[in-house]
């Protein structure tokens, strides 16, 4: 079926094996003039402006690419992702949420699911999947095997049996392709749980070099076991963080397989669990991830190709939301003065491609040494990629040496400034 893309627009146009020139365009950046191309080299990325209207035109969501959607849906998880026609959907939310679900999909062009994967049957998976079952056409669901009585499982049954869709238990190591990506479930692994979460189907979503993982509520025990069994090959580089950022979720061992740049974090404003936990948040920040949250950003977007992974303009979480200042603290340490000439001499070897398209708030002049990002508190040289995804009222652009920026409580991006 066909998808709306207004406003969405995010284009990978692959120049060369080892040039690969990332479009991006949201609506904050059209309303401002202000468009960016990221250009990944080595991680890092500079901040370019391409003028070809047509770049952007044209932008549809290809069958290289999937373009992935966490939604806001409050204390929940809902997942929808598309590439070319073909819509996988993981988790829909709960009841509150479901018509706001069903309506985001008739809303972008979706009448037809044509893979659905229930993580579990708690509500807040399970009620919007419910919703989209009884208003749209769905090929094969998904589900894992363990009874369940409550009032939405029975709804949910009786549209799998009236409707006579395929309902699949999959086994871990079971994969299917999803267009160009292959989709391998990751567990359940055990049929006795004490607790329904460890039920959920955790899968690894692999298209090229990229990769995304999403255990739903998986805990400790299912974490243990699937690090047991896949280890290392559970790396991926964005990873939807078990349990709505709960400390039952996201065990070391885990991250340490899963080894992500980015996490998502899918839960509602002020929650009466406390999701997340404090203790997986400075774990996430301790690793250096990008962290995203429904919770503050609302829903949270990303495309996916072989070879890149670009986030849609999102407004900076705040880091301090959990009075969790201490973390930026305390940083000593190494006194090497940087001058990002690095990243410098790979912005200049693309000089051709380079152009800045002068806005009236431009607050990025080329001579910076550094870009601060003043909300996150962290430090980028002028062409990390982070950098183009920050808002503009976040950036600052200073001169000033990696320590003095250090004491004054700002730390190094763990991508552009490694090591520092
Ligand atoms: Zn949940
Ligand atoms: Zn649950």
């Amino acid at each position: 079926m066909k998808k709306e893309k207004e406003g969405k627009n995010m284009r990978t146009k692959n120049l060369s094996k080892h040039q690969n020139f990332t479009f991006a365009a949201s609506k904050w950046f059209k309303t401002t003039l202000f468009i960016s191309a990221a250009l990944m080299i080595t991680g890092c990325s500079a901040v370019n402006a391409k003028s070809d209207p047509s770049v952007l035109k044209n932008a549809k969501s290809s069958d290289q690419e999937i373009e992935v959607h966490v939604l806001d849906v409050g204390q929940g998880l809902g997942i929808v992702a598309i590439s070319g026609d073909d819509v996988l959907m993981y988790d829909g939310g709960d009841r509150d949420y479901s018509s706001y679900v069903v309506s985001w999909l008739r809303k972008n062009g979706i009448s037809e699911i044509d893979q659905m994967i229930v993580s579990h049957y708690d509500a807040d998976h399970l009620n919007g999947l419910v919703g989209a079952l009884n208003t749209m056409t769905t090929d094969v669901v998904y589900a894992p095997d363990y009874a369940c009585d409550t009032r939405v499982c029975n709804s949910f049954h009786n549209e799998i049996v009236e409707q006579n869709i395929e309902l699949i238990h999959p086994k871990p190591k079971d994969t299917f392709e999803f267009k160009e990506a292959t989709v391998t479930f990751l567990s359940p692994q055990n049929h006795s749980y004490s607790e329904n979460n460890d039920y959920s189907l955790a899968i690894r979503i692999e298209l090229g070099d990229s990769s995304l993982l999403i255990s739903g509520d998986a805990e400790y025990d299912s974490e243990q076991e699937m690090v047991s069994t896949f280890g290392n090959k559970l790396k991926s580089d964005v990873y939807v963080a078990g349990h709505h950022g709960s400390s039952s979720s996201s065990s070391a061992a885990f991250l340490d397989a899963v080894d992500p740049e980015s996490v998502i974090i899918s839960c509602g404003k002020d929650n009466s669990y406390g999701h997340p936990h404090m203790e997986t948040v400075k774990a996430f920040e301790d690793r250096n991830l990008d962290i995203y949250r429904t919770d503050q950003q609302g829903e949270i977007t990303f495309t996916m190709t072989e070879d890149t992974i670009t986030f849609k303009e999102q407004t900076a979480p705040d880091p301090y939301a959990l009075g969790s200042k201490s973390i930026y603290q305390n940083q000593s340490g190494n006194t090497s003065q940087s001058t990002g000439n690095h990243h410098q001499e790979h912005q200049q070897d693309h000089h051709d491609e380079v152009h800045h398209n002068q806005t009236t708030n431009n607050s990025q002049p080329a001579a910076a040494d550094y870009i601060l990002n003043t909300n996150s508190h962290k430090i980028h040289v002028p062409n990390c990629k982070s950098v183009s995804k920050m808002k503009e009222k976040n950036k600052q652009a200073v001169n000033d040496s990696i320590e003095s920026l250090k004491n004054q409580g700002y730390s190094p991006c763990q991508n552009c400034l490694k090591g520092y």
